[in-house]
């Protein structure tokens, strides 16, 4: 894992051979040899090596910044692409992702970049990395739109119909010779969320990218268990390759209608506005807000951005808009707090960012009392509705007691 900054290009050297006069040059035919590159070992180009490599330039055993490398026959697929600095999501701070020069000397041999899944520590170092390679995006409808409006914030050159290649967030079949990558459904906290069994001819590999079995997604079809039972069994099958948050952990995944259950009692108790923190692209957890806020007699909504971007970024007023145009929302379920902050406050439910005390996130610019138009009163709940990422705990712990010492 390294902090990459971009480095100053070196000053021109000056010419300090002195002036000759120009010979006439010979013209000599000769084959251009291959440029060498180091840490090149002898099967490294090797088109007939029929062995499968697997790397992970990060992603392992610590959160973030997820990229990992298959290689046979000389050619590279890149399964991921993720930012490794939280801070990143909501547009602040330094960014921190994978060293690829050693895979930049291999560029040409590179076949493209299949991307399993939206969370930032997934997709989100494409737009610094993938500008290096130019390859192919193979990824489902949810991760594409994200690339493409955040591309487009950040004026990349790039064009959305050659660079990304959307496949059926149902399952599809990759042709990216010499491999074939088949993708099926995994449930996640983010839509769309796909295994994949990697196969040559020298046999297959599952990767499953991030995984939580949570088999009540109230928008999405459950895991594909038969398949991944299938392929489990597969004699062809050499190995799986896993690693997902909190994957260690053995008490049972909370349900999202136990969750949605949960936030209705609350929400029907509260005295006075509900305020739920969770995360932005966790489209499922939006829509159980929405139907407990309903239950309880409440209108739901979220809290838009009160400044412009510091950076270009997509955050969660455009995932309310994915969820709406991809049909995981409904046109009514959740509107904006600047359509119903009039309301009477016992009539309010607000989804908001920051359930990781990120510095410029909402909750905690309301912590700070930086927001004009909304100000948090000691009869609002505020419900954390997210794990808290190991690392995050003092940033959290900030939030709780700014919280209590305003009586919430
Ligand atoms: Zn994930």
């Amino acid at each position: 894992m390294v902090k990459v900054r971009e480095k100053a290009e070196k000053a021109p050297v000056a010419d300090k051979k002195p002036a000759r006069a120009a010979k006439p040059k010979k013209v000599v035919a000769a084959a251009k040899k291959p440029a060498k590159i180091s840490g090149m070992n002898k099967h490294e180009t090797d088109a007939n090596d029929d062995k499968v490599y697997f790397m992970a330039l990060g992603g392992l055993e610590h959160i973030g910044q997820n990229m990992y490398l298959y290689k046979y026959k000389g050619k590279y697929l890149v399964v991921d692409c993720g930012m490794g600095f939280l801070e990143e999501e909501i547009g602040a701070g330094d960014v921190q992702y994978c060293d690829t020069t050693w895979l930049e000397k291999r560029k040409k041999d590179v076949v493209g970049f299949v991307i399993t899944h939206g969370h930032e520590d997934h997709i989100g170092a494409l737009k610094y990395i993938w500008p290096k390679f130019r390859k192919p995006i193979y990824c489902t409808r949810f991760p594409a739109e994200i690339l493409i409006q955040t591309f487009r914030g950040m004026e990349m050159d790039f064009n959305p119909e050659k660079d990304i290649v959307v496949f059926d967030h149902n399952g599809a079949t990759l042709k990216l010779d010499p491999f074939e990558v088949e993708t099926f459904h995994v449930s996640h906290s983010v839509p769309e969320a796909q295994m994949l069994i990697i196969k040559t001819p020298a046999g297959k590999i599952l990767h499953t990218g991030d995984w939580t079995f949570n088999d009540d997604n109230p928008i999405e079809a459950p895991t594909d268990f038969a398949r991944l039972r299938e392929i489990g069994s597969d004699p062809k099958l050499l190995a799986c390759m896993s690693d997902s948050t909190s994957a260690s952990r053995q008490e049972k995944q909370t349900t999202e209608t136990q969750v949605r259950d949960t936030f209705t009692r609350l929400m029907q108790e509260a005295p006075g506005r509900v305020i739920v923190t969770g995360y932005s692209r966790s489209i499922a957890r939006m829509k159980m807000f929405a139907e407990a806020a309903h239950a309880a007699g409440r209108v739901a909504a979220i809290k838009e951005r009160s400044n412009p971007n510091p950076v270009p970024y997509v955050g969660l007023p455009e995932f309310r808009e994915m969820g709406m145009e991809f049909g995981y929302l409904g046109k009514d379920d959740v509107y904006l707090h600047s359509e119903i902050k009039d309301l009477p406050a016992e009539k309010q439910a607000i989804f908001l960012t920051g359930s990781q005390g990120e510095q410029f996130a909402m909750l905690t610019r309301l912590c700070r009392g930086h927001v004009k138009e909304m100000k948090l009163m000691p009869t609002d709940t505020v419900l954390f509705s997210s794990i808290i990422i190991p690392g995050r705990e003092q940033d959290v712990s900030f939030l709780y007691n700014k919280l209590a010492r305003m009586g919430i």
